[in-house]
């Protein structure tokens, strides 16, 4: 999906208030010689921006509205090193909660919902993202933030919470809980959506299934205004995104260049009216791609597909390329393991090896399982891992992201 016209005349007003406030892009938009864009192409010839730029732009590198504009900061959890900033005007704060709120029209919820929101609040963008819009849409909001199962079941069943957001890891979680407690009874909820975090179709089903409800995949970072910026609809095929708020181009990660609609890449997105911190092609390092044509739903608004995984979660083994979600599309393939699982890739006596540790109950032969998966992964990829197999409930599990995926050759 090229960028129109329109879209060129938002970024070029970006371009102007980044050099204006002599930014790190501004800066760089002046090394190239760049004062504007006119065609396509001279869109694809912008630099990328990326999350080191910004952490070098700590602590406020990349406001570009004047101080008295700035109403509130946000930051990304900083997993190693700084973390980074990001400055909001009111019209940012106003934009977003608007993009929000299409998300929950889209998912069919409405000022009649109660909205029980679990994500954490404070310096990152969940919680207070997904308050705002519910506010705009006029609809009962619960903000609980994340943890104290006890408290979250008792006021998810006396408020009767119709619609639960969360990461879908603690929204499986709760799924559990309320199966352990046999108080699904006293459940009112309706819809879950759920974003944040790659997750495979299975773990979807048990949600989807445990729980009861609809499940709406919602898309965004923290760079980009929050979560709130794309939501799936109910014909479950991609996420609807707001390109009169952003636009959204697919590359190939190696070559950089744009890959046609449908094809696998990067994910690279650049704001169309942001003030506080505009960004301008930011490669957001998600797999995912651009979906063809309209939507069963009739919405205008473009598709983005699922998340993938990540560029850089990609992982050489053995001289082959693979993804973690090449790896989950085969466990998706054994119904007798649940839907948690861990990657574990080693060096050993100079190979490289990879672990993949699978749950599964009692009653099942977990050396038989073991091999039958271990088959699998090689037809299906080319390489035989070895699979451990352990009791149900031994992965964890956790109220944020889980990760799954460890490559101890680099620690
Ligand atoms: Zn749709």
């Amino acid at each position: 999906m090229k960028i129109n016209e329109s879209q060129i005349k938002q970024v070029n007003a970006e371009i102007e208030q980044l050099i204006k406030a002599d930014s790190f892009y501004g800066q760089r938009l002046k090394e190239h010689g760049i004062s504007g864009i006119e065609t396509v192409e001279d869109f694809e010839k912008l630099p990328f921006s990326e999350k080191k730029d910004l952490r070098d732009a700590y602590p406020l590198g990349l406001m570009t509205a004047p101080e008295e504009k700035i109403v509130r900061i946000h930051s990304s959890s900083g997993t190693t090193g700084l973390p980074v900033i990001i400055p909001y005007t009111q019209k940012d704060v106003d934009v977003w909660a608007e993009m929000f709120k299409r998300c929950y029209e889209m998912a069919g919820i409405t000022n009649l919902d109660r909205i029980h929101i679990t994500p954490g609040y404070g310096l990152w963008t969940a919680g207070i993202g997904f308050q705002a819009g519910a506010e705009k849409l006029g609809a009962m909001v619960i903000p609980m933030g994340p943890g104290n199962t006890d408290k979250q079941l008792q006021m998810m069943s006396d408020l009767g919470s119709t619609v639960l957001c969360a990461t879908s890891s603690y929204a499986l979680l709760l799924a559990e809980e309320i199966e352990k407690r046999g108080i699904k009874d006293k459940i009112k909820l309706k819809k879950g959506v759920i974003g944040s975090e790659r997750w495979g179709e299975k773990m979807r089903n048990r949600i989807t299934n445990e729980l009861g409800i609809e499940i709406y995949d919602i898309y965004g970072l923290t760079e980009i205004y929050g979560p709130g910026i794309g939501i799936s609809c109910k014909y479950d095929c991609g996420m609807h995104y707001w390109d009169d708020y952003i636009y959204i181009e697919i590359i190939d990660p190696v070559t950089l260049k744009p890959v046609p609609d449908g094809e696998m890449g990067e994910v690279v997105i650049t704001t169309l009216c942001k003030e506080g911190a505009p960004l301008i092609r930011y490669r957001t390092h998600d797999l995912s791609k651009i979906i063809p044509g309209e939507c069963e739903c009739k919405s205008k608004f473009p598709r983005l597909g699922t998340i993938m995984g990540r560029t850089d979660d990609m992982m050489k083994i053995k001289g082959v390329n693979v993804f973690p979600s090449q790896i989950e599309e085969v466990l998706a393939m054994f119904h007798e393991i649940s839907s948690e699982y861990q990657i574990r890739i080693s060096h050993l006596d100079g190979k490289d090896t990879m672990r993949i540790y699978v749950e599964t109950t009692g009653d099942v032969d977990f050396i038989d399982l073991s091999k039958r998966i271990a088959e699998k992964v090689k037809s299906k990829i080319g390489f035989t891992p070895l699979v451990k197999v352990v009791e149900m409930g031994v992965l964890p599990r956790s109220e944020k992201k889980s990760k799954r995926v460890f490559d101890e050759r680099y620690e």
